[in-house]
């Protein structure tokens, strides 16, 4: 472990090249699904916009997810319904943000459909290099790893 961890600290302050960046996604890609355990895909990364306004007030917040193509469209669908009930009322940014959100998570859902890595899904694996070399021979800590990012939920992008 700790060789693991002076391997990760290299990674994490050196630019990998595209070789590496490859091989850390697969191996985040190949992990078991942190939400249903299912092996069965390839897991990737989706953002789920919520909107829902309380009074003229709203709340949107955008939600960074691993999974399998399964767990993400739920997350991703869970979302869009919360937000095609809840997110209209508050006036005017309910208006303009409730179809915002509703369009990107169509989209996204169309995305995951493909089963290429999302370009989040890349951004997360390149930002976070130093941590997954440290860890990459331990699936345990990956499985870690991948449920602490799914319960974060708030991303800023
Ligand atoms: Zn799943």
């Amino acid at each position: 472990m700790d060789e693991g961890i002076t391997r990760g600290i290299d990674v994490q302050l050196n630019n990998i090249d595209d070789t590496q960046l490859h091989s850390y996604i697969s191996l985040i890609r190949s992990q078991s699904c942190p939400t249903c355990g299912d092996t069965s895909q390839q897991l990737n990364a989706a953002l789920s916009g919520t909107v829902i306004s309380i009074i003229i007030f709203i709340h949107y917040k955008k939600a960074f997810s691993i999974g399998c193509p399964a767990c993400l469209k739920k997350t991703n669908q869970a979302a869009t319904l919360k937000t095609a009930l809840l997110g209209w009322w508050g006036l005017p940014w309910g208006l303009i943000r409730t179809p915002e959100a509703l369009i990107k998570n169509i989209r996204t859902s169309k995305r995951l459909n493909t089963n290429e890595a999302s370009d989040i899904l890349v951004d997360f694996v390149r930002n976070n290099a130093g941590i997954i070399e440290s860890i990459k021979n331990n699936d345990q800590s990956l499985q870690v790893m991948l449920t602490n990012v799914n319960n974060k939920q708030h991303y800023n992008k």
